[in-house]
């Protein structure tokens, strides 16, 4: 696991397949997404090198139920004590009371997602005991007021995170960015693609200065424009 400062109180955990983030307040870290099973400990690992102490991370915030980003929070809440929070649309599968539901593929959607799946651990996801389910409109204390934005179509729980006093917002896998050239781009392996795009908009109407993806580069300047651009569809 890569682990990669994008300014002072933010910090990209880069796993085989996907990332997650580390926000920073004072004394306090937030979580956002857990990254794929196997990961709680090289999570811990990285916040005790950044002088920190897993107990500190107060909160793991899942932007949905896929197993590359939910798959470590069981193990890191164990470590660290923290309260894993999740959309209530897809708490059911990240508690492992049903198993979610698969994407609707295009078709050059699956190799890519064959490609993704052979780089995730084999083996049991471990669930955690307890989940805090969210809505749209609740504010979590962190980062000065951070809102949760239900932006459904990639899975129905699909969340933004948005902490407008610091111009950063956490797209989940609604939004990505190409491993090729950084292209901002929306989201692969969705449930409805016209909800993704929909909600792309939804998302650049924020005007975020910073984005955060599930998926390739953070975009740190004027998102709002590449979050725009997205929002026209994927690439032909
Ligand atoms: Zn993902
Ligand atoms: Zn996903």
């Amino acid at each position: 696991m890569d682990v990669i400062e994008l300014f002072p109180r933010l910090h990209l955990l880069r796993f085989p397949v996907g990332q997650a983030y580390l926000w920073h307040d004072d004394g306090e870290l937030t979580l956002v997404d857990a990254g794929p099973p196997g990961s709680g400990a090289p999570i811990a690992e990285a916040v005790t090198a950044l002088g920190m102490h897993p107990r500190d991370v107060r909160r793991i915030v899942l932007t949905h139920f896929h197993e590359d980003h939910a798959g470590g929070a069981a193990e890191f809440a164990v470590l660290s004590g923290a309260e894993v929070l999740v959309h209530r649309l897809d708490a059911p599968f990240v508690r492992g009371e049903a198993p979610g539901p698969q994407p609707v593929f295009e078709e050059w959607e699956r190799p890519l997602h064959e490609q993704a799946v052979r780089l995730l651990p084999a083996g049991d996801v471990i669930r955690p005991r307890e989940v805090t389910e969210v809505s749209d409109g609740d504010v979590l204390d962190l980062g000065g007021g951070a809102r949760i934005v239900h932006v459904p179509g990639h899975t129905h729980g699909s969340i933004a995170l948005h902490l407008p006093r610091h111009g950063v917002l956490f797209t989940g896998d609604t939004v990505a960015a190409s491993p090729v050239d950084g292209a901002v781009m929306p989201g692969v392996f969705n449930l409805d693609r016209a909800q993704v795009l929909a909600a792309c908009l939804r998302l650049a109407g924020l005007d975020p200065d910073v984005a955060c993806f599930g998926h390739g580069a953070p975009v740190t300047a004027q998102a709002g424009r590449a979050l725009r651009r997205s929002a026209h569809g994927w690439p032909a």
